[in-house]
Parts: structure tokens; C-alpha cells; sequence
């Protein structure tokens, strides 16, 4: 059994999907493990540390994928890469599958067995390898690393002989995994933290985290949460209300931070051209929902804008690559968790189980067909 760490090929993504530590593991399971040359370097990794572990390095991604049975990567494999697949070779990345019909078709076509770790259902026996948390979780961090940097004041209160220093209000929009996160690290630099989301579900996590919770909490919003406990899209008088609440609060804001995402749908926008101006100048808004179309009016993707009023609004994409280190290392393990399950010990080789409810859930393309469920081709 043979497995490849390919170098990602698109120049934005410096995370990679395997790290020694997993490479041990995988020729602990018998596997005979193939490096891309420099695959590792953006993510702090060069090559003879996987050398040292046990892996192969080889000069080219034709080299390193033509013979594998499975090819480890972090994003979807682009058309050119297709081509240096095996027919019937496994290969598990973040697909991006939504929207994607031809590039999933693509995929089909080379006849290699896609796996999407995003589609990884979030239950118990998976949250080993749930990459949407592990790097959400990065994100969230991230996002108050790079506001404090932004922020021209510094963050925590302090009492000096030369005067006292306020301490930065944060304000975060979404509590998810990166929310949550982004609220622990505000609090520990030492900011006011406050926070919003439409899941009721999140007021006692705000307040655990010793953030005070802001939202206008009607009957609406006491039922606003899916059953597989993602957010509903709420209805416009809510959302109107909401905006009311918010306008108030974020004017007296220094950072904000947005991680609002509603699942298959654009990101919802909560912060209005009216509520930027509203701001003080030097304030910053970190927009981590600006790939899925942006929470905040006037974030541009990849760029950090500075209104005329002084405000900058952030909007980097690939803010887990951004800590490429950590994020590969955690995306790897999660990888790592996966890949485990598809591999027979015994025979040390891959027998994927396709009626495991991990894999039917993953599992995009298979002997020439677009196998999965929600991504059908539509009939002509
Ligand atoms: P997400 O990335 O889909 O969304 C981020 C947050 O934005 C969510 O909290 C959502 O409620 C919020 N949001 C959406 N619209 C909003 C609006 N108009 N205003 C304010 N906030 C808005 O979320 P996620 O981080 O993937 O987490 C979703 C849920 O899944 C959470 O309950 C989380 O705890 C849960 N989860 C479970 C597992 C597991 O069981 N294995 C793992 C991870 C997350």
C-alpha cells in the first residue's frame, strides 16, 4: 500500500496534508509512504524531517502519485493533477464540492475514489477527524491575533506610572467553533468581550467563557436552532431588530470579529455600511465569513480596507493557512483518524468499507460516476 503527500499546487495554500508525526503512524500500519519534494516547507516542514520519518521523498507530483493507492492532500486535486493518478487511486482532501459539478465530474472521470473530509458527519466516533472544527478552531484564534495587530491601541487594561490604558472592546458575531475560540483568546489578551448568534444554545457558552452575550431574544430566536444544530436563516423582521440592537453596540466597539456562516446558503450580512461608519476611527472588523460572500458591507476578499473614516475592515482568505503549521499538523491528525478507517491491518492494505456511514457520507466519486447523493449531476 502505497500513500502520497502531494505539494499543494495552488500558491494560497501552504498548509500540507501530512506531517512525520502521521507519517510514523501510517508505516506503522504497514504503508509505504511517498513525500513531493518541499511538499512540507510553507508549513515548517522540509523534507528530510519526513525523510527521518520514515517517508520517501520524491522530485515531482507525477513521481510521487503515479503508483499510490491513496494520495493525501488539502485541497480538491486541479485538472492537470488528475492526470498523475492511478485509475481507481483513493484521495481525501477538502473538496469545496458545492457548485463544483464539473470539477467533481473531472474527478469521476480520472476514476479515482474522492473523499471530502468537510462532508465528515459531526458525531462522536468522527470528531477525531473533523477538519471543519479542527481549522475553524485556528480561524477563530487567528482572527483576534491579526485584529490586535490591526488595532493601533493595545488590548488588555493597564495601569502605568505614565497613565491608565482601557481595555479593547471585542465584539464576536457567530459562536461557533470559531467564535467560541476567538471569544477565549480576546479574553485572555484582556479585552471586554461581548458576543451575538442567533442559537440560543450559545448565551450559556458566551457566558462561560466570561463574555456577556448581546442579542434580542424573542420567540424567534428561542427556536432558531436546526436540529443538527446548525443556525436557520431568520425571518427580515428579526433580522431587522437584530440590526437595531447591533448598530448601537458595535458603534462603541474597537474590534469586531464575524464568523457567521448559515450551511449551503451565502454568509448572512450583519454589519451594514451604516454600522462601519458608525465606528470609531482605528477600529477593525475581521471578516472570516469573506470567502462565503462576507458578513461585512465593504470586505473585499484577500484585502484589508481602510474606510475614510479610518476603519479597516479585514478580510484575509485562508485564515487557518495563516498559522500553516498548526493547521496542517491538526488537519493531518484528522487525516490521519480517517484514512485509519480504510485500512484492513492484517493485509496492510486499503479495503475501504463503502457501506460505513464515514465513508457514504464522504465519499464524492467512485468508477467513473459522481456517486454522492447531494451532488448528482442534474438530468439535461
Ligand atoms: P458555522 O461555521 O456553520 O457558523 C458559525 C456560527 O454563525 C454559528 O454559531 C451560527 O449559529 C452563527 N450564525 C449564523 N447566522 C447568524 C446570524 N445571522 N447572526 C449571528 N450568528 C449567526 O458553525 P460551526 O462552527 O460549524 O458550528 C455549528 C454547530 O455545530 C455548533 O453548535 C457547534 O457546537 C456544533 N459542532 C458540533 C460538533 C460535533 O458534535 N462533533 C463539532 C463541531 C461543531
Amino acid at each position: 500500500m502505497r500513500i502520497a503527500v502531494l505539494s499543494e499546487a495552488d500558491p494560497a495554500e501552504p498548509r500540507v496534508a501530512a506531517v512525520p508525526e502521521t507519517v510514523k503512524k501510517f508505516k506503522a500500519l504497514g504503508a509505504e509512504v511517498v513525500v513531493q519534494s518541499g511538499a512540507g516547507l510553507k508549513a515548517g516542514v522540509p523534507d528530510a524531517e519526513y525523510e527521518a520519518a520514515g517517508a520517501s521523498i520524491v522530485p515531482s507530483a507525477e513521481a510521487a502519485a503515479g503508483e499510490a493507492d491513496l494520495v493525501l492532500k488539502v485541497r480538491r486535486p486541479g485538472a492537470e493533477e488528475l492526470g498523475n493518478f492511478k485509475k481507481g487511486a483513493a484521495v481525501v482532501a477538502i473538496m469545496d464540492p458545492y457548485g463544483r459539478e464539473a470539477e467533481l465530474k473531472a474527478m469521476a472521470d480520472a476514476g479515482i475514489s474522492s473523499f471530502a473530509m468537510e462532508l465528515m458527519p459531526r458525531i462522536t466516533r468522527a470528531q477525531v477527524m473533523d477538519v471543519l472544527s479542527s481549522q475553524a478552531n485556528l480561524a477563530g484564534y487567528r482572527a483576534v491575533v491579526d485584529g490586535a495587530a490591526e488595532y493601533g491601541r493595545a488590548m488588555p487594561m493597564m495601569m502605568t506610572a505614565a497613565g491608565t490604558v482601557p481595555a479593547a472592546r471585542v465584539f464576536v458575531m457567530g459562536v461557533g467553533v470559531a467564535g467560541l475560540q476567538a471569544i477565549a483568546t480576546a479574553r485572555r489578551m484582556g479585552a471586554v468581550v461581548t458576543a451575538t448568534d442567533v442559537r440560543p444554545a450559545t448565551k450559556e457558552q458566551v457566558e462561560s467563557l466570561g463574555a456577556k452575550f448581546v442579542a434580542v431574544e424573542d420567540d424567534e430566536f428561542k427556536q432558531a436552532e436546526t436540529a443538527g444544530g446548525y443556525a436557520k436563516e431568520m425571518s427580515a423582521e428579526y433580522q431587522k431588530k437584530q440590526a437595531e440592537l447591533v448598530a448601537t453596540h458595535i458603534a462603541k466597539q474597537d474590534i469586531v470579529i464575524t464568523t457567521a456562516l448559515i450551511p449551503g446558503r451565502p454568509a448572512p450580512k450583519l454589519v451594514s455600511e451604516d454600522m462601519v461608519a458608525a465606528m470609531k476611527p482605528g477600529s477593525v472588523l475581521i471578516d472570516l465569513a469573506v470567502e462565503r460572500g462576507g458578513n461585512v458591507a465593504g470586505a473585499k476578499a484577500g484585502e484589508v480596507v481602510t474606510t475614510d473614516k479610518g476603519v479597516k475592515i479585514v478580510g484575509h482568505l485562508n485564515v487557518p493557512g495563516r498559522l500553516a503549521a498548526t493547521a496542517s499538523s491538526l488537519y493531518a491528525r484528522n487525516l490521519f483518524a480517517f484514512v485509519e478507517t480504510l485500512i484492513d491491518k492484517e493485509a496492510k492494505a486499503l479495503a475501504i468499507k463503502w457501506d460505513d456511514e464515514l465513508v457514504k457520507a464522504t465519499n464524492l466519486t467512485r468508477d467513473g460516476d459522481v456517486v454522492h447523493a447531494s451532488f448528482q449531476p442534474k438530468a439535461a
